[in-house]
């Protein structure tokens, strides 16, 4: 499924997560933004599913069409959101991308 796409509006823009300074400082039209969610797996779901796929002889589409459609995971909490220039991006920041992000 498609997600729509969203504009940002100049109010909402923000500067580089790593030097601080305008995404667009070095004269790039574009900017990298990420954001990273930690998600558990819903175990009993999977269960569900795979007992109904065996059920059907494996045919996992079929199953897919049969179950419940219940979500397989779920988004346990969401992290900050990270804005990234091109030089930055280029010059393959990644330790402090994670840094920023809480998972140093
Ligand atoms: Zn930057």
């Amino acid at each position: 499924m498609d997600k729509v796409l969203t504009g940002i509006k100049q109010t909402e823009l923000r500067p580089c997560s790593l030097c601080r300074v305008a995404v667009s400082h070095a004269g790039h039209p574009i900017f990298y933004r990420a954001s990273l969610e930690v998600c558990g797996l819903n175990i009993a779901a999977i269960r569900r599913q795979a007992g109904l796929e065996l059920m059907l002889g494996g045919n996992v589409r079929l199953a897919n069409a049969m179950g419940p459609d219940e979500d397989m995971a779920k988004v346990i909490e969401r992290k900050s959101e990270i804005w990234i220039c091109v030089p930055c991006l280029m010059e393959g920041r990644l330790a402090d991308l994670l840094a920023i992000l809480g998972h140093t």
